[in-house]
């Protein structure tokens, strides 16, 4: 649509999964503004947007975006031409191939691109390079949840709806996620529900925001949640509370569950998790007896040694209480970058799944994959991200191939993650600015920003939605899948895929969850489709497992989850425990938030919480600066003395170059996942 020179197009917002749609108002290839678009295209976001859906996009036309290709000589980075850049890129990994064999060469792909750039990204991968190491951000998240999931109903997705089951349920038990801060349009949700009636309880070593409309609040104590989770099930049981019809019906194994969960009286759970046995049983009685319940969580949950048992142990609960399938109830993971589920999962940019979560080394699906790429794709798992470095250490990984990614802020332990990225022989850097891996790069290429290209992001319920070009990108840069299809013929092959919805086709040809997803089908639809859409007569599926679950025999399983201790505990030397997290002014490494002065302008930079009590016996001011040291590394910020953290908790946010929290964790991960142990780790503090 033109008025007055200002172009408005409909598309998805590049922040969070939550998947809010508006328009991007542009002109002469200036992002103006984000104005609200018909609601009937708005699935999840009909009232707004959050503050950085609404005000944080100023990074999209600055100047200091990357608009050449970058190449690196002597230490120093020079422009160079795309001829130039690519054809470097192309010889070295092809070197790299043929001196120390595929498996030499990494990749690690982006959650904010789009699931068609997120195909060729593993496809690239797999059928060019021949490499079976492709992961991507979710490792860092959500993998455990993945894997916990996958095992009990058999998809490793949410299973119900933002809107008719978040916003509508009777009941809540929301841990481990700062919902309001990270997903502030879905938070709304709930607390508009919490107003009309729902109960909330929030189970959580920081009282997050959404804490202060709950029922019930518990503090628990950093990384014992399968205690306090057991212990529910275990006097849901106790008390024949649970959904015997549903537990009869629908799962197996219970007989399992039952005898795991056993030694986790009420008593036992506050002993290894503070949480009083009252406050226990009334959240267990209540979420039982309530008619729906949706159980939300997040990294709080997720990023720990043993994050897998924790979703386990979640969805044991949910399954308990028969609060799947049926509106209004289900398994809520809160997916965090934009485009987590697809690019992060669906499209397959993992070492054990080709897309539409297919495994990797069964045959028939690698003959399916090769009749239409003409390649048999590599029939292993490959490394996962954590791994990639440490191989890179141990001088086994030469080359890397980072899309849209900043593991030199975000991997745990940030001395060894860098040290990895200086040993790789060769290293290059897509992005939209120099972010702080690139400056390792030899080089770097300009990519686009979610404005300025076409495709579909898929939101935390498994939505589908397009994605609009608003405007061209600065200078030179291209669209990620635009790049990607270049490198690829300057390696010997044939790609022509003339449009994302092109590369949507092909996915369709080989993703049975998206087979009946196209491009012209979402722009008659208007508001997304919702996997598993199987062929273009298929409405898509709004919560899952209404009739069976993901498995042959359509049966849930109980997985009894294990209790585990963090792999660090507090010490005489560092007796504090940190954990980290997200505000709701930024956006994970920062490399977009703190380039907008108006979210900066609310936090500019990064701090420490501390609880009065802490900061009282340590002599720290609120305010002042803080040392803050694990055995890794030490970092100084401001403190903010607050009872959000528990006495002996301190709290520092992901966001931040200075004063990057990643400099104290530890890599501790979980065996299942490969997940790091962000949200645990050992530190002492003192006023700097
Ligand atoms: Fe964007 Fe998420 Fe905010 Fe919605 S809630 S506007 S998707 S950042």
């Amino acid at each position: 649509v033109r008025r007055s020179g200002v172009e408005k197009t409909e598309t998805t917002c590049g922040y969070c999964a939550v998947g809010c749609r508006f328009e991007v108002h542009a002109k002469d290839d200036d992002f103006l503004a984000v104005q609200p678009t018909d609601p009937d295209h708005a699935p999840v976001n009909d009232f707004s947007t959050c503050v950085k859906g609404k005000f944080g996009y100023e990074f999209v036309d600055q100047e200091t975006r990357l608009q050449t290709p970058l190449v690196k000589e002597d230490g120093e980075f020079r422009e160079a031409t795309w001829e130039e850049a690519l054809s470097r890129v192309a010889s070295e990994f092809a070197g790299i191939r043929d001196d120390h064999g595929p498996d030499a060469l990494a990749t690690f792909a982006s959650s904010k691109g789009t699931n068609e750039e997120a195909y060729l990204v593993q496809k690239f991968a797999r059928q060019v390079l021949g490499s079976k190491n492709i992961d991507n951000c979710a490792r860092l998240c959500h993998s455990s949840t993945v894997a916990a999931l996958k095992q009990t109903v058999g998809f490793g997705a949410m299973s119900n709806r933002i809107n008719e089951d978040i916003g509508e349920t009777d009941c809540y038990l929301i841990t481990g996620s700062n919902t309001t801060e990270s997903h502030p349009v879905l938070a709304t949700r709930i607390k508009q529900n919490v107003r009309d009636g729902a109960d909330l309880f929030v189970f959580d070593p920081r009282k997050v925001e959404i804490a202060e409309h709950a029922t019930q609040y518990s503090r628990t104590r950093p990384g014992y949640d399968v205690a306090w989770i057991n212990g529910m099930i275990r006097h849901i049981i106790d008390e024949g509370l649970h959904d015997e019809a549903f537990v009869e019906e629908r799962t197996k194994n219970f007989e399992d569950l039952r005898e795991k969960v056993e030694p986790f009286t009420p008593e036992e759970v506050e002993r290894l998790t503070d949480v009083p046995p009252e406050e226990l049983t009334r959240a267990a009685e209540t979420i039982a007896n309530a008619d729906t319940c949706v159980f939300g969580w997040a990294m709080g949950m997720t990023q720990h040694s043993h994050g897998t048992q924790n979703v386990l142990a979640l969805a044991n609960l949910a399954l308990v209480t028969g609060h799947v399938g049926k509106p209004g109830a289900g398994f809520s993971p809160f997916r965090g970058q934009n485009n987590v589920q697809g690019g992060g999962g669906d499209m397959g940019t993992l070492p054990n799944n080709l897309p539409g979560y297919q495994d990797v080394t069964d045959p028939e699906v690698l003959d399916r994959f090769a009749e239409v790429w003409g390649e048999r794709p590599p029939g292993e798992v490959g490394l996962r991200v954590p791994e990639a470095f440490s191989e890179a250490l141990a001088g086994n990984v030469h080359g890397m191939y980072v899309v849209g990614e900043n593991p030199a802020l975000s991997e745990p332990d940030l001395s060894h993650a860098r040290e990895a990225l200086e040993d790789l022989d060769f290293l290059v850097v897509q992005d939209i600015f120099m972010t702080e891996t690139a400056e390792y790069a030899d080089v770097v290429l300009p990519a686009a920003t979610f404005a300025e290209k076409n495709g579909t992001f898929t939101n935390t319920e498994r939505r589908v939605q397009l994605v609009g070009k608003a405007m061209d990108a600065p200078g030179e840069a291209l669209p990620d899948w635009v790049i990607v299809q270049e490198l690829a013929n300057r390696l010997g092959f044939d790609w022509d895929y003339d449009s994302p919805a092109d590369v949507m086709d092909e996915i369709n040809d080989l993703v049975p969850i998206y087979g009946g997803i196209s491009h012209d089908r979402l722009e008659a639809v208007g508001d997304g489709l919702q996997w598993p859409c199987r062929d273009a007569d298929d409405p898509g599926t709004p919560f899952l497992y209404e009739e069976e679950f993901n498995f042959e025999d359509g049966l849930a399983r109980f997985v009894p989850a294990d209790m585990g201790e963090p792999g660090e505990l507090p010490s005489e030397e560092y007796p504090l425990t940190l954990t980290s997290g997200r505000v709701l002014y930024h956006w994970h490494t920062g490399t977009l938030t703190r380039r907008v002065e108006g979210l900066m302008h609310h936090v500019g930079e990064s701090f420490v919480e501390i609880h009065p009590e802490t900061a009282e016996r340590l002599g720290i001011e609120d305010g002042e600066p803080v040392l803050v040291e694990s055995k890794r590394g030490e970092i100084t910020v401001d403190a903010r003395v607050t009872d959000r953290p528990g006495v002996g908790v301190v709290f520092i946010p992901m966001h931040f170059a200075a004063g990057a929290v990643n400099t104290l964790t530890r890599e501790s991960f979980d065996a299942v996942s490969g997940i790091p142990e962000y949200k645990v780790a050992s530190v002492r503090a003192r006023p700097a």
